[in-house]
């Protein structure tokens, strides 16, 4: 259970990574030596950018989840200028730099970190939590290799359908550039199209341009390399599915559609939750304060501006 700590607790070190209203940097607990992450949002810039809600959301998200692939929180504080999360510090950077890397991964490597996201969302819907924002850059990689997912800023505890539109151009739904209005289903749309891309080393909808993008998500025609595993092929073609009657994760059989689709035939989902399987890809790690995973980023000298208590919508936290 996450505790109100207070700053004078840690040591604040360099910055593991940028946010859109702050960074996460690496931080010491004191007392306990341990390393953590520290996610730093300005209160100005949320309060400008009219984010109270979706922070508010992320807070009481990031409150009640506890699963191994997840980045769960330990701990949070406030002052007049920021809003601090301490979170498990997951040592081996972003799935993204490791595909960027590589390029494209073996069916049996994606298949495991696949297999991991469906269990992320298999825990999350079950407690009617929408992810809403699954890419490469949100998903890290921990000492032991396995998955952890980050980044709840748009997560959102919902019962049936909501209408914000949120996410990464290359991932959006379909019924989310329609304003349909959207819910659970989006994120096994997402992960069709993470499948795609581990699988295939590129997206499925790329262009430069977003427009381009969003014509090419509503047309609906996804191509696939010649090389393209088949069970995988298969599989995403039931997820970059338009129609919500018809997308895997959200029919009769729920999640179980996906599990037991022959992408996974065989796999040990069981072993996977336990931790017990062993990953292709650990990390290089030297010690436990080792940041050599993450971008070098410039810390930053100024100070967000202060937020005066009448205006603090977080000030009861
Ligand atoms: P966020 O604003 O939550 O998306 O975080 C921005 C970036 O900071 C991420 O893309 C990661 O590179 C890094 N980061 C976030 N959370 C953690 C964490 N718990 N441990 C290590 N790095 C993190």
């Amino acid at each position: 259970m996450a505790k109100k700590l207070q700053l004078s607790e840690l040591d604040i070190l360099q910055t593991l990574g940028t946010g859109s209203f702050g960074r996460v940097r690496l931080a010491r607990v004191k007392q306990s030596g341990n390393y953590v992450a520290l996610k730093i949002l300005k209160k100005a810039e949320i309060l400008k950018l009219k984010q109270v809600d979706h922070v508010i959301s992320e807070f009481s998200v990031l409150r009640i989840i506890n699963h191994p692939f997840l980045v769960n929180l330990l701990g949070y504080t406030q002052d007049e200028r920021y809003l601090y999360f301490l979170l498990e510090f997951v040592q081996g950077g972003e799935l993204f730099t490791y595909l960027r890397n590589i390029g494209k991964l073996e069916s049996e490597q994606a298949r495991i970190y696949a297999g991991q996201i469906v269990c992320m969302f298999e825990y999350l819907h079950s407690l009617n939590i929408v992810y809403r924002d699954l890419k490469p850059e949100n998903l890290l990689i921990g000492s032991d290799g396995y998955l952890k997912l980050t980044d709840f800023g748009f997560a959102k505890v919902i019962e049936g359908r909501t209408y914000t539109l949120c996410g990464t151009p290359e991932y959006l739904a379909p019924e989310i550039l329609l304003n349909k209005g959207h819910g659970k289903p989006v994120d096994w749309w997402t992960l069709g199209i993470i499948l795609y891309e581990m699988l295939a080393g590129i997206d499925p909808f790329s262009d430069e341009d977003p427009m381009a993008i969003y014509q090419k998500i509503l047309k609906g025609k996804v191509k696939f390399p010649r090389s393209f595993d088949t069970n995988g092929k298969s599989l995403v073609k039931h997820l970059l599915v338009a129609d919500l009657t018809k997308r895997f994760g959200n029919m009769k059989g729920g999640v179980n559609d996906i599990k037991n689709h022959r992408f996974f035939s065989g796999f040990d989902w069981v072993r996977l939750l336990q931790k017990s399987m062993q990953m292709r890809y650990r990390p290089p790690i030297r010690s436990p304060n080792d940041s050599s995973n993450f971008s070098h980023y410039p810390d930053s000298a100024t100070l967000s501006p202060p937020i005066k208590r009448s205006d603090d919508p977080f000030v009861d936290w």
